[in-house]
C-alpha cells in the first residue's frame, strides 16, 4: 500500500496531474497545484457532483459566495472558540504535532511490538504454535492490543490529555520512542484553533481582523433568506456551492488528502423540524450511489456513524474510503439542527425564518448537509484508477483507469506517420470532435508508445488514422482498458465516444 501511494505521488506529478506549490522554492507545506490534465479532471468531478445535485434536482439551486466574511459569521458559527485540532509539542524539537495522528504512529509501534512477540514465540514452538491461543492466554499482549484498541476509539478531535496519559505509560513500558523524533519529552496536549487570520484595512489601527473561511457552508446559512426570497423556494430546499476553505493543518503528509487551502463541495438541505431524520437517511443513501455510480468498487466505501457529534449536530456519518493509506473520511452527512440558522439570527439581530403557507406559521428550519472535499474526491478516484498490468508478452503498462465521464481528454487522435496525407485528415477528425470533447493530438513517436502514454494520461480513446482512412474513411479506435481495437467510420466516432461518457 505505501508502494502504491509513491507511484500515485510520482504519477500525479510526471504527468501533469498535480504539482507541489512553489516547487522551485522547495515547496510550500501542504499546498498544491493542479496541473495541465489535474485541472481537467479536478473540473470534470466538479461538474459531475454539481450535476447531480443541482441541475438533476429542481429543489437544489447553486451560489458562490465569497471566501472573506464578516468576522462575526465565525463567532456564530462556533469556529472562533471551538474549530481547533488537538496539538502535541515536543521540547528537544521543538516540533509541533498533530496529536491524533502521533498517537496514531505510537499505535502502529506498539502493533508492531505486539507482532514481534507473536513471531518470537512461533519461532520457539514451532508447529505447535497457534496465534489466537497465545494471545488468548498471554495476559501481557493481550492488553497491549485492549489498550490501543481503547486509544483508537477515542481518537479524533476530541482527544484528551488522559489519552496522552495512556499513551505514554504504554510507551514507557515497551520502551518506544517517539517514531518522528526519537524523544519522548513531550508536553501536554494543547487545541490549535485552524483558522488563517487575516486584516482589511489600510492602516494598523483600523484594520479588522477577517479570517479565509474554514468551510463553505457558512456562505450558504447566510444568504438563506435571501435565496429563499429571490428564488420563491419551498421547503424542502437546498442550497449548494463548491469552492475554496483554508485550514492551518498541523500535520501535512497525506499528498492532497489534507491541505491547508482545498476545494469543497457542499449542499445545505433546508426541512421542516421534525423531518431531519427521514432526510438524513435519504441523502446519506444517494450520496453514496452518486458515489458508486463511478464504478470504483463498493468494497472500497463504507459508513462510519459518529457515536460523539460536534456541537451543532444531531446525527452524523462519514463516507470513508479505502485510501492508499487505509479507509479515510471522504465526504461527511451531518444533520446540523437548526443550530446555525438560529446562532445567526442571534449574532445579527435579523430573522431568518421560513413563512411556511400550507401550515400558516413560521419556523427555523433544519438542516441536512452534504459535504465533500474535491481535492480528496480526486485523490480517491486517481488513487483508485492507477494500475500496474502484467500483459501477456512479460512487459507491464501503466494505465490510469479513470472513469471516462472524469478522464482530462476524452480521446487522442493519432496519424499513424507523419506524412501521405495522414495528418492532415487526424487534424480535420480533431477539428470536428474539439467541439464535443476535449481530444488531444500526437504525432510524435512510434504508435506503441503514443498508446502508452495515453494509458498513462487516463486517456479512454485512442483513434489512429492510417492508409486505409484515406481509401474508406474509417479509423482504428483503441479502448484504453481492454487495448482492444476496432475500426470504425469516422462519422460514427462522435456516437462512440458520447456513450462511453454519458452519465
Ligand atoms: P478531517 O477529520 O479529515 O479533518 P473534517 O471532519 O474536519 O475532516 P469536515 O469539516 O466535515 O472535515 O469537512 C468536510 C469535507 O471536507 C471532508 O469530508 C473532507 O473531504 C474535506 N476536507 C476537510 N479538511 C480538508 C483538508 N484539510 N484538505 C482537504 N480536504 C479537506
Amino acid at each position: 500500500q505505501e508502494d502504491h501511494f509513491k507511484k500515485v505521488l510520482s504519477h500525479a506529478k510526471e504527468y501533469g496531474y498535480v504539482f507541489q506549490s512553489s516547487e522551485i522554492y522547495d515547496g510550500l507545506s501542504a499546498v498544491y497545484d493542479y496541473a495541465q490534465n489535474g485541472v481537467e479532471l479536478k473540473k470534470n468531478i466538479r461538474d459531475y457532483w454539481w450535476k447531480a445535485m443541482v441541475q438533476m434536482h429542481e429543489n437544489i439551486v447553486g451560489i458562490d459566495a465569497a471566501i472573506l466574511m464578516h468576522p462575526t459569521t465565525w463567532k456564530a458559527s462556533g469556529h472562533v472558540d471551538a474549530f481547533n485540532d488537538p496539538l502535541i509539542d515536543n521540547k528537544d524539537s521543538k516540533k509541533r504535532y498533530r496529536a491524533d495522528v502521533l498517537i496514531e504512529d505510537y499505535c502502529a509501534k506498539i502493533e508492531g511490538k505486539i507482532n514481534k512477540e507473536v513471531d518470537k514465540a512461533a519461532k520457539r514452538f514451532g508447529d505447535a504454535f497457534n496465534k489466537e491461543e497465545f494471545l488468548a492466554t498471554n495476559a501481557r499482549v493481550v492488553g497491549y492490543q485492549e489498550q490501543i484498541t481503547t486509544i483508537l476509539a477515542r481518537m479524533g478531535s476530541s482527544l484528551s490529555n488522559e489519552d496522552l496519559a495512556d499513551v505514554k505509560l504504554l510507551i514507557e513500558e515497551l520502551e518506544i520512542a517517539d517514531p518522528l523524533t526519537g524523544s519522548r519529552n513531550w508536553t501536554e496536549v494543547k487545541q490549535f484553533n485552524l483558522m488563517f487570520g487575516t486584516q482589511i484595512g489600510a492602516s494598523a489601527e483600523n484594520s479588522t481582523q477577517v479570517y479565509l473561511r474554514p468551510e463553505t457552508a457558512q456562505g450558504i446559512f447566510v444568504n438563506f433568506l435571501n435565496v429563499q426570497k429571490s428564488g420563491r423556494m419551498k421547503i424542502p430546499f437546498g442550497i449548494a456551492q463548491t469552492g475554496k476553505a483554508f485550514r492551518n493543518e498541523i500535520v501535512a503528509r497525506q499528498f492532497i488528502f489534507r491541505m491547508r487551502e482545498f476545494e469543497q463541495m457542499e449542499m445545505q438541505f433546508f426541512v421542516k423540524p421534525g423531518t431531519q431524520k427521514e432526510w438524513y437517511d435519504h441523502w446519506k443513501e444517494t450520496r453514496l450511489k452518486w458515489h458508486l455510480s463511478l464504478g470504483m468498487g463498493a468494497e472500497n466505501y463504507r459508513f462510519h456513524d459518529h457515536d460523539k457529534l460536534a456541537h451543532y449536530a444531531d446525527a452524523a456519518a462519514d463516507i470513508e474510503f479505502n485510501f492508499p493509506f487505509g479507509f479515510k473520511e471522504l465526504e461527511g452527512i451531518h444533520s446540523r439542527t437548526d443550530f446555525d440558522l438560529k446562532a445567526h439570527e442571534e449574532h445579527s439581530g435579523k430573522k431568518l425564518q421560513y413563512f411556511d403557507h400550507e401550515e400558516n406559521k413560521s419556523y427555523t428550519p433544519y438542516v441536512v448537509e452534504t459535504s465533500i472535499g474535491l481535492d480528496r474526491m480526486f485523490l480517491a478516484i486517481f488513487s483508485n484508477s492507477l494500475v500496474e498490468e502484467d500483459l501477456e508478452n512479460g512487459t507491464t503498462r501503466t494505465v490510469l483507469k479513470l472513469p471516462s465521464v472524469l478522464a482530462p481528454f476524452k480521446a487522442a487522435i493519432l496519424p499513424l506517420v507523419k506524412k501521405d496525407g495522414l495528418p492532415e485528415v487526424a487534424r480535420e477528425i480533431m477539428e470536428d470532435l474539439k467541439w464535443d470533447f476535449n481530444v488531444f493530438y500526437d504525432e510524435k513517436d512510434a504508435v506503441g508508445k503514443r498508446y502508452r502514454r495515453q494509458d498513462a494520461n487516463g486517456t479512454p480513446f485512442c483513434i489512429t488514422v492510417d492508409h486505409d482512412t484515406l481509401v474508406d474513411n474509417t479509423v482504428t479506435i483503441r479502448y484504453r482498458d481492454s487495448m482492444e481495437q476496432k475500426r470504425v467510420a469516422i462519422a460514427d466516432l462522435k456516437g462512440i465516444i458520447k456513450e462511453a461518457v454519458a452519465v
